[in-house]
């Protein structure tokens, strides 16, 4: 049986993640914005927290961790690279290891850009891709440490996971990553569906995350520099893809 996995809402805009294997009865969580949202999905559903997987040193990625470590003694893993400003780790990794996660592999992914020291975790098992601020619903991650090439580099890799990979990404920003998007690239379609859907998600209050690959490949800008459409519209027809990219990075942190 695949691993479940569970969407935590934390804070105002946060996710965390719980993966919970049925064969085994662990269960994983990826980053901890806040513990009692996390405590209380773990109580309704009667599971114990064995793992904790970090994924990149902002606060609101692990200022919960204490307090869950107070009710669990779970393993703490995280980037060797950031293990100076990231809470005490049991395992340090580093892009291209492989971690296991009952019987699962599961890989890290370095993915720098919003951080140096960002990682991912692919979980083939559960067909899941935790991508906190690197891969974003419809967005990426604000860069904060790294350059455009490096977030570039980062989702190239990503991108190319299966297209049915769930992208479990860090926040709710996608009703606000959509109307940015609309102006990048607002004759597609799918694109002018997806934010339709979001609206009324999010009027509802249901989370837009996790996405799929396959969906962010079609609508999210940060993944279609090399588009014949937005590229004619910014009037970049024979740039790199990494100066599109960074051009529609720019612009989104204008908006
Ligand atoms: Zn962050
Ligand atoms: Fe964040």
């Amino acid at each position: 049986m695949a691993p479940e996995i569970v969407t935590v809402p934390c804070l105002s805009d946060n996710y965390a993640f719980l993966i919970h294997d049925p064969a085994s009865h662990r269960t994983a969580l990826v980053d901890v914005p806040e513990a009692a949202p996390v405590l209380a999905a773990l109580d309704t559903r009667g599971w114990q927290l064995d793992e904790v997987w970090l994924t990149h040193h902002h606060d609101d990625h692990v200022q919960g961790l204490d307090a869950v470590l107070d009710r669990y003694s779970a393993r703490v893993t995280g980037a060797a690279a950031d293990s100076h400003r990231l809470p005490a780790l049991d395992v340090q990794v580093a892009g291209g290891d492989t971690l296991d996660f009952a019987g699962h592999p599961v890989q890290v992914m370095d993915v720098p850009g919003h951080t140096l020291g960002h990682i991912a975790f692919y979980l083939e098992a559960a067909g899941a891709a935790f991508t906190a601020d690197s891969l974003m619903a419809l967005g990426c991650g604000r860069l904060f440490e790294g350059t455009p090439a490096q977030m570039w580099a980062s989702l190239s890799q990503l991108r190319q996971l299966p297209g049915d990979t769930l992208i479990c990404s860090g926040h709710e920003y996608t009703a606000g990553n959509a109307k940015f998007a609309l102006t990048i690239d607002p004759d597609n379609p799918q694109l002018i569906s997806r934010s339709e859907q979001i609206t009324a998600a999010r009027a509802s209050g249901i989370p837009t995350v996790p996405s799929t690959l396959a969906l962010e490949l079609a609508t999210n800008p940060f993944l279609r520099a090399a588009d014949p459409d937005i590229r004619r519209r910014l009037g970049m027809n024979d740039a790199q893809d990494v100066d599109v990219f960074a051009e529609i990075r720019a612009r989104k942190d204008a908006f």
